[in-house]
Parts: C-alpha cells; structure tokens; sequence
C-alpha cells in the first residue's frame, strides 16, 4: 500500500428511517451532533432512499422553515423537487441536479414536491447535505445555485470502471460548478460492477464516502454496503475503491473549519448568543416569509 493513504476511520450503519415533514422518509447518515469535529466542514447527511410516491393532488414536502448560518445543498437522484423562498427565490430541480443554498444571514424557505412529480407520482431519492460556513462568512447574504445537468462535468474512470460527477471542488483535473466558501469536494460516483478507482483529496481534508447502492472494498481492507457511512482519518491523500456491485457513492471531502459550532435546530453559529440572535430575527420576521 502506498504511504499516503488515508486510513479508514469507522463504518457505520445507517440509523432508523423518520420523517422530515411529510414527503421525505430520511435517515440522517452524517451529523455534527454524532461526531463533532471529525466531520467538519459538514454537519448533516440526510438520505432519502428510493420511495414509490402515489400520485397526489397536493404537493408534500417540507412547509415554511427557516435556516441560518450554513449551507443546505440538495442532490435530487429521482423524483423532483420544487422550493419557495423568502427574498423570491423559485426552482425546481430534478434527477441528476443540485441546488446550493447559501442561507447565510437568513433564509425561510419550503421544499415541496413538484407541482408534476406530485400529479404523476414515481420514484424519489434524495441527498441533503448541510455545509458549514466560517464564521466571517455566517451571515452572508443568501444566495442560491442550481446546478443543472449540463453543468456539472462527468468523467469517465479508466479501465471503464465508472463515471464520477464533479458537483464541487476539482476531482484529477475537472472542476465542478459549486462555489463555495471554503474548499469542499462533492462527487457523485458510479462503479461498475468489479470497477475500481483512486479518489485523491488534500492531505488534512475531512473524507466521508456514503454508499446510495451497492458493495465495495476499501482500501482493499474494509467492506461497505448500501446505506453504510464510511468516515477516513484525516492524515493521507488517497482511498481506493472496488466496487463488487455495481454501486452509486457520494464522496463528501472538505477542509475542516476549526471553529466552535453551536446549533440549535436549523441554525447554526459559533455562540449561544448568536442563537439567541437568530431565533429573535425568525420571531420577529427579519428572514422574512414565502
Ligand atoms: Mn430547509
């Protein structure tokens, strides 16, 4: 093995299914409640796994909710998802997109069904992840980022091992589209059956891979099956991955942000105080309404 490996950490299994308002059946994967620091600089991976949803009159979803101090990125794999906000804010997105919300200072906001993926009904999965911010950057502006298809760069794997989605940061030479705060990579992974790959990152980078579908080796020692969270030490600069089946990874990595991290609900600050804050500007309407 190759000195600059970064060493597997922990597997885990993903925990019971709940309901994030009443359309999307999640199972929080990832969170900074679990494992502090280590996860930095995300604080929240949420599966929704594939689920049959009947065709319907009335949009389900997530109604009027509000979000500061980080990031909430989407990645819709099926289904489609439409999303109101404070500020005007208005867009769908469907399978293979993403939406990059920056909520910064503050965001109230509803995550719905589309009005047509609610009236034919069909499959939906989903990923939602929660990207912190630095504290200088907590209450930016908000701002949003639809990543279509066309924009986010596939690349195929040697060997005809797969194909991987650049959505943020640079994989080998490729840039994704996301602009972020601080250095992330997103990448959606597709090993075919007995594929295998290197995935490199900084040396000091936080790496996690989350397994939608499928089996893999890693590092040739660990076996990881769907919904399994696999989290890597910090020191090293590459993972290698042997896909058994054929297998769907989201591979989140990212530059750790060494600041405290309080949150309350969906905010998230440095300090007590700031949650005081925060709360106090949802009451009082200052992230204002749909
Ligand atoms: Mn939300």
């Amino acid at each position: 093995m190759s000195k600059n490996i970064k060493s597997l950490a922990s597997v885990h299994k993903s925990p019971p299914v709940h309901w994030v308002g009443d359309g999307l059946p999640v199972s929080t994967a990832l969170s900074h409640h679990q494992f502090g620091e280590a996860v930095s600089p995300f604080l929240l991976l949420d599966y929704a796994e594939p689920y049959l949803v009947e065709p319907s009159l009335t949009p389900r979803g997530v109604d009027e909710h509000p979000h500061r101090g980080f990031e909430t990125v989407t990645v819709v794999y099926q289904g489609e998802l439409e999303h109101r906000a404070s500020g005007g804010n208005h867009g769908r997105i469907g399978s293979g997109e993403v939406q990059w919300m920056t909520a910064g200072s503050g965001v109230v906001h509803e995550e719905k069904y589309s009005e047509a993926f609610t009236q034919k009904g069909g499959w939906l999965e989903m990923v939602q992840l929660w990207v912190n911010l630095p504290a200088k950057d907590k209450m930016s502006s908000p701002g949003y980022q639809t990543l279509t298809k066309s924009q986010i760069p596939e690349i195929s794997l040697d060997d005809g091992a797969g194909l991987v989605r650049v959505i943020a940061g640079q994989f080998e030479q490729t840039q994704g589209p996301a602009k972020t705060f601080t250095p992330v990579n997103l990448w959606d992974l597709r090993l075919n059956a007995g594929g295998s790959t290197t995935l490199r990152v900084p040396a000091g980078s936080m790496m996690a891979l989350f397994v939608l579908k499928g089996e893999a080796w890693v590092n040739e020692t660990a076996h990881v099956l769907t919904k399994d969270l696999a989290l890597f030490e910090s020191e090293g600069e590459e993972v290698s991955l042997s896909a058994v089946k054929e297998s769907v990874v989201l591979v989140l990595s990212g530059q750790p942000i060494q600041e405290p991290v309080t949150a309350y609900g969906p905010f998230v600050m440095n300090t007590q105080q700031e949650i005081v804050q925060a709360l106090s500007d949802y009451r009082s309407g200052k992230m204002g309404h749909i």
